[in-house]
């Protein structure tokens, strides 16, 4: 897809980070220390962080400079008037309102719209978006596609809404119990795939014939706009803003974790056209996070997203981004490596339930994994499978998710080809001892989020 051979990163690098390299004997200490829970890792005694994209990319010196300009003011900071302009100019959406980070704002678009019993459709669920849907009293259907369930598809829009499930959802829970569709752009949980500009605007017209509102997950929808540059073939010749903006233009607002496609550490916001909606979500920002002009953000924080999110669309940037994750993909696949293709956007992901098939899914196959590479390398990776899934809200059993995935998201402007290659040799070198591998068990589970605290003894 991409037709140029070279990607090399459209930025020179000014500051440097030290790293620390560990032993063997250290980091089986610290695995042991940390319950087998690479969350629980201090980041000191890792080597190469790919945990999350989360908050973790590197600043431009164009950023660092707004950081200079915050306007620190408690009401009506410059730098909420910057950042209201640019989300209006970049996503379109009438209205901001400012969050400490994306579940700041899937909290308060939560409360405002779910009553007790609604359903809220979505394609493939994520961890924050449906416990506060499930805290608001909702529940969660999944009406993604088949192929984002097979990792072996190579399907290019494994991220689709299938519009007959979804039909199938509104026939039988009926539109007064629907209070909107979530939508995500390059699907996390499906391995960071993406929607085609065809079916989100389907999907949309589907929901607005019967009154549904249409609410898109923004946190990686230019990464998602890429995607559909180079895959979907009539829109090739429009620019990243342009397809953004189409993808927005047919939705009725978004939430947005700031800290992944916007390229800031901390950041997120609700949009939204309808004035009432707005109005009643701007009432309980104030109750959660903070003013409606800075909603647990500093203004130098909003001063950086405002410039972080210019600086996203650009389709250097993009290039090199995708072209990175595809780098350490290209990599694992020629190896033989059971990864999820084709390869996503933040990152790649290993197939745990192939990679260690010894391991019953019982047994946590994903967090094992985790566990293994760390041990092996200090690469810091993170589990997508069952431990994330969680138990069922009704039975309390545990959830079997299709895929059991370990995610090696590589954070925005931050690590080069040369830790692309560790990562990859350290992956191989896992793979040829995975027999001895063995499963874990969990010594403490939270109720919430239980991957994020989890602690884990391995099995016998
Ligand atoms: C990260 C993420 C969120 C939650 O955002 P936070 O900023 O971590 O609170 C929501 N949706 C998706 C798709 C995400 O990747």
């Amino acid at each position: 897809m991409v037709t140029r051979q070279s990607w090399a990163e459209p930025w020179k690098v000014k500051v440097v980070e030290h790293l620390t390299m560990t032993t063997h004997a250290e980091r089986k200490a610290a695995i042991a220390d940390a319950g087998y829970n690479t969350f629980l890792l201090p980041s000191r005694l890792v080597y190469i962080d790919l945990l999350t994209d989360s908050g973790t990319s590197a600043m431009s010196d164009r950023q660092w400079a707004g950081m200079m300009i915050g306007d620190e003011a408690y009401a009506g900071s410059e730098n909420y008037y910057h950042l209201e302009r640019t989300v209006q100019s970049i996503y379109g959406y009438r209205h901001l309102i400012p969050t400490h980070q994306g579940r700041g704002a899937e909290n308060i678009l939560s409360q405002i719209c779910i009553r007790k019993g609604d359903v809220v459709p979505g394609n493939m669920y994520f961890t924050t978006t449906k416990l506060h849907q499930e805290l608001a009293g909702g529940r969660f259907t999944d009406v993604i596609i088949d192929e984002a369930h097979d990792s072996e598809s190579e399907f290019p829009f494994k991220g689709n809404v299938d519009l007959n499930k979804l039909q199938r959802v509104i026939d039988e829970v009926g539109v007064d119990r629907i209070p909107y569709l979530s939508l995500e752009t390059n699907v996390n949980m499906a391995g960071g795939q993406p929607c085609s500009l065809e079916n989100i605007e389907q999907t949309c017209a589907l929901c607005h014939k019967h009154g549904i509102k249409v609410i898109l997950d923004a946190t990686r929808a230019v990464e998602n706009s890429y995607f559909i540059k180079y895959r979907e073939p009539a829109q090739q010749d429009k620019s990243l803003g342009e397809i953004l903006r189409a993808i927005c233009d047919c939705t009725d607002g978004c939430t947005m974790s700031a800290k992944k496609d916007s390229l800031v550490n901390i950041g997120g916001f609700l949009a939204l056209n309808d004035d009432e909606l707005a109005d009643q979500a701007r009432n309980l920002v104030v109750v959660y996070e903070g003013l409606q002009t800075y909603g647990g953000m500093a203004g130098r924080d909003m001063e950086a997203l405002a410039i972080g999110i210019r600086e996203s669309v650009h389709l250097d940037h993009m290039h090199s981004r995708i072209g990175q994750v595809e780098y350490l993909g290209h990599k694992l696949i020629e190896a033989g490596i059971p990864v999820v293709r084709p390869i996503g956007g933040h990152g790649v992901f290993l197939d745990a339930a192939k990679f260690l098939p010894h391991i019953q899914r019982d047994q946590f196959p994903a967090q094992t994994l985790t566990a293994a590479l760390y041990l092996d390398s200090g690469v810091r990776s993170m589990e997508r499978g069952a431990v994330s899934a969680g138990r069922d809200s009704k039975t309390g059993e545990n959830l079997f998710p299709s895929l059991e995935l370990v995610r090696l998201t590589i954070p925005r402007r931050v690590y080069t080809q040369a830790h692309m290659d560790v990562t990859a040799e350290s992956i191989i070198s896992v793979y040829n001892q995975r027999d001895q591998i063995k499963g874990l068990r969990f010594t403490y589970e939270p109720k919430y989020l239980r991957f994020f605290q989890a602690r884990f003894d391995p099995v016998d």
